[in-house]
Parts: C-alpha cells; sequence; structure tokens
C-alpha cells in the first residue's frame, strides 16, 4: 500500500522513510489529526497560554507591585501597629502574586523562550521563597 505524504500529497514508496518531493518524514503522518488527538490537552494548553501570556504576567507584575508600593506607602503614613501589619499583608500578596505568575509562565506557557522561562522560574521561586 502506497502512503501519501502528509505534507505535499506525494505517493511514498513503502520502502522509504521520506516523501521523496519534499523531504517530510513518513512517520509523521497526518498532520490534521494531531490537533484532534492532543485536544484534551490543547485545550489546557490554551487556557495556559492566555491565562500566563506575556500581557497577563506584566499586568499582573504590575499590579503586584503596585500592592507592595502601596503597602510600604502606609506603613510611612501610619507608623502605628496596623501599618506594618498592613504592609506585611500586602506585601505578602503582591510578592506571591508575581511569584505565582512567574512560575506558572515558566511551567505552562511554552511561547516564551527556554532561557525567559527558566529566568522567570528562578525569579518565580524567589518571590514565593521570599512570602513562604
Ligand atoms: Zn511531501
Amino acid at each position: 500500500m502506497v502512503t501519501k505524504c502528509s505534507k505535499c500529497g506525494t505517493d511514498i514508496p513503502d520502502n522509504a522513510g521520506f516523501c521523496p518531493a519534499c523531504g517530510t518524514p513518513k512517520g509523521a503522518a497526518p498532520q490534521q489529526m494531531q490537533p484532534m488527538a492532543q485536544s484534551p490537552g490543547a485545550g489546557l494548553r490554551g487556557i495556559a497560554d492566555i491565562v500566563f501570556s506575556k500581557f497577563i504576567i506584566m499586568l499582573g507584575v504590575c499590579i503586584c507591585l503596585l500592592l507592595v508600593w502601596i503597602g510600604a506607602l502606609i506603613t510611612s503614613i501610619a507608623v502605628a501597629g496596623w501599618g506594618i501589619t498592613v504592609n506585611s499583608i500586602m506585601g505578602s500578596i503582591g510578592f506571591a502574586g508575581m511569584g505565582f505568575l512567574l512560575l506558572g509562565g515558566g511551567m505552562l506557557n511554552n511561547k516564551f523562550d527556554p532561557i525567559v522561562r527558566t529566568g522567570m522560574l528562578v525569579a518565580g521561586g524567589f518571590l514565593l521563597a521570599r512570602v513562604i
């Protein structure tokens, strides 16, 4: 039985591993089948890519930094004990949020460069470790 190339449709002989016309490996079968087979994972992957998209991470980190900054501001204004409590709560939320976003993006969003992902994991881990 002759196999058709999944990319260009050329007949590939049984003894050939590659398409003689375009060089696509025979094993790299129907490309339109792959999304179907992977669809549950692909759906989660898509959600992760949206939740941990560059825009959301940058926005989230800005909001978290704002929380930390406002917390510090409250402490400098209110010298009383509650100002320090508010600062530590807001600081914890801010650092935990940044750590969560960076760790999540580093682990789940494979659209980022591997070096960037490693940096995000290190930074996220550091921020979360600071909170704990
Ligand atoms: Zn081909």
